[in-house]
């Protein structure tokens, strides 16, 4: 017999790719116990990717910033909620405190810990199947008899907030009758960047095509952005460091399609259902990030030696070359967004 399920915690704290993932958990969560409370803890900074889901009833922010003390009140404060099960998708030193004796059915994400550390550190391959990160938080609810759908990852914004999106296109130098693509140039780690005179040459093939550009991501992209504007400022729209995470998302609505490096903008493309070109560079599939059940291709080199040199990514290349990202080419990536604009069904938004 499952068992019953009423009033329910969810906790990942971070970062903007692994809390969009968790989302098509929320969704047969709901689906599956459509009666039950979904409370779901998330940093503060991050909130808004969750805020508008219909699958939760209350978003519990937390700062950080604050220490251990926060932690530990909230944890107290929720000893009060009874809860029928608590899902720790992120089970990492805050989640520890922050869970601590709030329910005897205490369910965490599997890692593949071990095999991941073999995979990077000796290329042993143990993964005998690869399950995507969206569908290891699902394991997580297995005795509850929750089973993936074949859905993708959601995000959800406001009419005002997309309205807000366009203005600010505008404002950057769209006309609204030119179609538009994404780029996202950016990564936290270096070994998950493309170089930025790929990005470049990637603007010329663009601009040849009829598209103009939107470039996406924070201040930490300005160089990149700067060098794909030099192309042909009037017509590469540069929100970088412009958006908010919402506004982002719904930005990302006006363009035919994305290109982007393995990132948390990938997973907030494929959750607006947009065509996604993904380059991955130091890491590989077997970790569980590829895009996942939404129109994409992934741009990778195959057969190299060396590859993955890292689950998470690194400051630079222990090999000096970056081979696994500088062989990937404009070209190639032009050519598979051509393949995915030919079997894309969806026809393109662009509309203003
Ligand atoms: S080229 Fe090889 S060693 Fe260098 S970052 Fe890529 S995978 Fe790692």
């Amino acid at each position: 017999m499952t068992p019953s399920l009423k009033n329910i915690l969810v906790l990942r704290l971070s970062s903007i790719g692994d809390i969009i993932l968790t989302t098509p958990f929320l969704r047969v969560l709901k689906h599956r116990y459509p009666g039950c409370t979904v409370q779901f803890a998330v940093r503060r900074e991050f909130s808004d990717l969750l805020r508008h889901n219909p699958h939760i009833d209350n978003l519990i922010t937390i700062d950080t910033s604050e220490g251990g003390n926060a932690l530990r009140g909230l944890n107290l404060a929720l000893t009060r909620e009874r809860f029928d099960a608590v899902f720790d998708l992120h089970n990492n030193f805050r989640t520890r405190v922050l869970r601590n004796g709030l329910s005897r059915q205490m369910h965490t994400i599997d890692k593949r810990a071990w095999r991941r550390l073999l995979l990077v550190t000796a290329h042993v391959n143990l993964y005998h199947t690869v399950v995507p990160v969206a569908e290891r938080y699902i394991e997580t609810g297995r005795d509850y008899g929750l089973r993936p759908d074949a859905g993708a990852p959601e995000i959800h914004f406001t009419e005002d907030v997309r309205g807000r999106a366009r203005l600010r296109l505008r404002a950057a130098g769209w006309r609204t009758d030119v179609p538009l693509v994404g780029l996202c140039p950016g990564a936290k780690h270096y070994t998950k960047r493309w170089p930025s005179e790929r990005w470049v040459d990637l603007a010329r093939l663009l601009f040849a095509r009829g598209y103009d550009i939107a470039l996406f991501g924070n201040d930490a992209d300005a160089d990149t952005a700067q060098a794909v504007r030099a192309v042909d400022p009037s017509r590469v729209h540069d929100c970088t460091g412009r958006l908010s995470l919402l506004e982002t998302a719904a930005a990302m609505t006006f363009c035919r399609a994305l290109f982007t490096n393995d990132s948390g903008l990938m997973h907030m493309a494929t959750a607006v259902g947009k065509p996604v070109v993904a380059i991955f560079g130091s890491t590989v599939r077997e970790f569980g990030f590829y895009p996942y059940n939404t129109p994409a291709a992934v741009l990778e080199v195959d057969g190299l030696a060396c590859r993955p040199c890292t689950h998470i990514g690194r400051a630079d290349c222990p090999r000096r070359h970056l081979g696994c990202l500088r062989l990937i080419t404009a070209g190639d990536a032009i050519e598979a967004l051509e393949e995915l604009m030919r079997d894309d069904e969806q026809p393109g938004t662009g509309s203003p």
